[in-house]
């Protein structure tokens, strides 16, 4: 039985007892079975929904911790600056840029003083396996018939 299952019998578990344990106990003061069973419901139903409002409170704490998680991460990512080394459009000379991935980067040649704007581009290539996993050793023999090659076969796309 999972942990959840377990809480879950054993919240019911507590609501029903204490539904029953206080519709009996008031019972057996007023001496009147349907004002025990009365007490019973009441505090059945009252107990489910101070559970429902004590889970929505939970949810909507949860929340707003959330967001604030993202802000936080949003944040961060704003104030950062990855450093990458960059050809001027114009000299074609190096400059070192901080980039930030959250709005539009630009920046102004070292060398020949000229406004650059930055184009970012992503794309995605296939992993493949690294060549030294694939090459074979082969004995060169002493017959000049037989060559050491390392061409695979190439690669039939589908
Ligand atoms: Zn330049």
């Amino acid at each position: 039985m999972s942990p959840q299952v377990k809480a879950f019998y054993k919240s019911i578990c507590t609501v029903l007892g204490v539904a029953a344990g206080c519709g009996t106990g008031a019972g057996l003061i007023f001496k009147s079975t349907s004002i025990g069973i009365g007490v019973g419901l009441i505090l059945l139903v009252a107990q489910f929904l101070v559970g429902y409002i004590a889970s929505i409170r939970r949810d909507q704490k949860q929340e707003v911790l959330a967001q604030d998680i993202i802000n936080g991460v949003m944040n961060g990512a704003q104030e950062l600056r990855v450093p990458i080394v960059l050809s001027c459009a114009y000299c074609n000379m190096q400059n070192r840029v901080p980039l930030s991935l959250m709005e539009d980067n630009s920046f102004e040649c070292v060398s020949c003083n000229q406004p650059n704007k930055v184009y970012m581009q992503f794309s995605t290539v296939r992993v493949t396996q690294p060549l030294s996993s694939k090459i074979e050793i082969r004995e060169v023999n002493d017959e000049p018939t037989q060559r050491q090659t390392t061409i695979n076969e190439p690669i039939q796309l589908t």
